[in-house]
């Protein structure tokens, strides 16, 4: 698939099998810290972002409360709109484009990051995605508004979309 908005790593590559394309593998060794991704798209207002044929879902990140940055059409999906979730991820945020390596990623694993650390969706707009990741951390449902777990909060912290990061961090020092 060809890169149109954005940048994945040279080490990472996109794995399909016979029911479609899915998830992102590394091809080679990952240090921590490694910039995995780089995200691109078209900034569009919530309620716009498009759900593609065929239960593809939806492909966007979510950048704001009000906004996802992401393709438009199906024709426009890229590499980097691949990642799949998982409960105890390899990958999280440095600002609101960057995918990053958490820890150090071997050959072949999968990249994976928590939806809970981009999502947060208003009242009205249910999201709800079964989980069977497998890991012990697994919440089992994943929903639209998982970074108000105060577990993920701690276990994320400074890995959440900026947005998220943001709140959190003014939650905390209204706290204190
Ligand atoms: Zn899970």
């Amino acid at each position: 698939m060809p890169l149109f908005h954005s940048w994945l790593n040279p080490a990472l590559e996109v794995r399909c099998n016979s029911k479609g394309c899915r998830g992102v593998y590394a091809k080679d060794f990952l240090p921590a810290r490694e910039r995995l991704a780089i995200w691109g798209g078209h900034v569009m207002h919530l309620a716009d972002e498009p759900v593609f044929s065929g239960g593809r879902g939806d492909f966007a990140a979510q950048i704001e409360e009000r906004f996802v940055l992401g393709p438009k059409h199906e024709s426009e999906l890229e590499d980097t709109d691949f990642f799949n979730h998982s409960c105890s991820p390899n990958a999280g945020f440095k600002g609101q484009v960057f995918l990053v390596a958490m820890r150090d990623i071997k050959s072949d694993e999968e990249i994976t990051f928590d939806y809970g650390m981009v999502l947060n969706l208003p009242e009205g707009q249910p999201y709800r995605i079964e989980c069977y990741c497998g890991s012990p951390n697994c919440r089992g449902i994943v929903t639209g508004n998982d970074w108000k777990l105060p577990e993920l909060q701690k276990r994320y912290d400074g890995w959440f979309q900026w947005y998220l990061q943001e709140k959190i961090d003014q939650l905390k020092n209204n706290a204190e």
